[in-house]
């Protein structure tokens, strides 16, 4: 079996490609790409033969994370929640411009910016909502700070990034903006010796909990009765001041927007497998992952801030002198405390995932391995995952979906927001048994192909 087919067969059909583009750029004929599908980008591999390197890296099937901390930072992490790191910041940047662009404190804009005006690189790879037409995403190579800052914000739709790298200018140094599978992917695709992977000098990403598939938004213009004539111009996931709210313009001068606590109600209708089964929430293999910081004092504040995290001593660097010359404004932050902003993703991600992987496994459907057992997990946690799982699997369906599009969203909206706040407070206790002390202890080596 050539190792394309097997892509094809275990990971594509099998429901669980993350569409990170790896296998293509390894395309040596540069005919594989990545094409459009309702499950967000997806390899049409055009009989491309692709070298054994493409199935070891696809982090669709999975991904020895106990190999690659040890490869890539020397040791397994210390917090298993948190990843291997240098420091914890909350804090924002300090040039309002750029923290009103950007999705919570605009640090990955600027740190960016940053990095290419000290020349630290000749170009920054970003994601960029509206390229090539307003519904859709792509990954774009940004030489200036004009064009880094029209890609500020979370696009919250699947994109590749990897796919882009046989366009990158050799001899030219980047730095690339992806999430957990696609930082992981590029991890192993650098410790492999691959040239263009090489030329990523810094890697940087948010905190990443949920993404949505595309028909997520169709769903919402048809709840809000738009026409399909009425085509959408423009699309901004977290608009105006943080956290943001979604906002749709249409030809015919239509606005539409939903706070993001209301537009939350689409999760579980359209929320992305790899959302279900990655692992890593904090975006463990970037040099500099950010999140949004979700507490009390800074949602009261207002303004955007996030959590920074550095994970080399390079990037530290880099942070420290930006706090130090004043373009961020930063607070020290003790890491086990930052982790409580996002308990409850944590746990959806670490202990969650293993479940819904081993669930789909027990069913006969395919599910990535990354040789890892969470521990503690008590019965009472696959109990709430029964529950969890169940509720999507019915959300996901034609039915649900279609039901979705005739409820208003200003009732569906705060009853979802009331229902999850509830259900939070329910599962709160079984979510956070045991998860600041969990370990993820390794049990297997991913397998070859064969
Ligand atoms: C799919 C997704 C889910 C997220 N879930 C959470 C969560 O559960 N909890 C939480 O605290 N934070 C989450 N975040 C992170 C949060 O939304 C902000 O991105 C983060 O706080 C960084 O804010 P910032 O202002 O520094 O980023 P900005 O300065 O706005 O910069 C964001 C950068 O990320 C790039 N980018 C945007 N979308 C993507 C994408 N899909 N793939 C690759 N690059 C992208 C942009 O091009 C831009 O360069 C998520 C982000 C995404 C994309
Ligand atoms: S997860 Fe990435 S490498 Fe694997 S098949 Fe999908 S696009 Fe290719």
């Amino acid at each position: 079996m050539t190792v394309a087919q097997k892509l094809q067969d275990d990971v594509v059909a099998g429901g669980i490609c993350t569409g990170c583009g790896a296998c293509v750029a390894l395309d040596p004929a540069g005919r594989a790409r990545m094409v459009d599908t309702p499950l967000g980008p997806q390899p049409d591999f055009a009989g491309a033969d692709l070298p054994e390197l493409a199935w070891q890296v696809c982090p669709g099937k999975g991904v020895d994370y106990a190999a690659l901390y040890h490869a890539h930072y020397g040791q397994l992490p210390e917090n298993w929640l948190l990843g291997c790191h240098q420091r914890v910041r909350t804090g924002h940047s300090a040039d309002e411009t750029i923290r009103r662009a950007g999705a919570s404190g605009g640090v990955i804009t600027h740190t960016l910016i940053y990095l290419l005006e000290n020349k630290l690189v000749d170009a920054a790879i970003v994601v960029r909502q509206g390229v090539p037409e307003p519904l859709l995403a792509r990954a774009v190579i940004a030489r200036s700070r004009a064009e880094i800052l029209a890609a500020a914000q979370s696009v919250y739709i699947p994109v590749a990034t990897l796919d882009l790298l046989p366009q990158l200018t050799p001899g030219e140094r980047y730095a690339l903006v992806c999430l957990p599978d696609q930082a992981a992917a590029l991890r192993q695709l650098q410790h492999a010796g691959h040239p263009a992977a090489q030329q990523i000098k810094f890697v940087l990403g948010p905190y990443t909990g949920t993404a949505l598939y595309p028909a997520a938004i169709t769903c919402f213009l048809r709840s809000r009765r738009v026409p399909k004539n009425d085509v959408v111009t423009s699309l901004k996931w977290r608009a105006g001041e943080w956290p943001g709210y979604l906002e749709i313009r249409t030809a015919a001068g239509r606005v539409l927007t939903s706070k993001k606590i209301y537009y939350n109600f689409l999760i579980p209708f359209f929320i992305t497998q790899n959302s279900l089964q990655s692992m890593d929430f904090t975006n463990e293999f970037c040099d500099l992952s950010v999140g949004d910081a979700w507490s009390p004092r800074f949602e009261a504040l207002g303004g955007g801030h996030s959590v920074i995290t550095t994970r080399t001593p390079e990037m530290e660097a880099i942070i420290a002198a930006m706090e130090r010359t004043g373009l961020l404004k930063t607070e020290p932050e003790d890491a086990a405390a930052s982790l409580a902003m996002h308990g409850h993703m944590l746990d959806f991600k670490k202990r969650g995932s293993y479940i819904r992987n081993r669930l789909r496994r027990r069913f006969g459907r395919a599910a990535p391995e990354y040789g890892l057992r969470p521990d503690p997990l008590p019965k009472s946690r696959w109990a709430v995952e029964f529950v969890v799982s169940f509720l999507f699997l019915v959300g996901g369906t034609r039915v649900a979906r279609k039901i979705l599009e005739w409820i208003p969203e200003s009732v569906i909206g705060p009853l979802f927001n009331r229902l999850r706040l509830l259900w939070k407070g329910w599962s709160k206790p079984v979510k956070r048994k045991g998860l600041g002390t969990l370990t993820l202890t390794p049990v297997s080596k991913l397998g070859k192909i064969d």
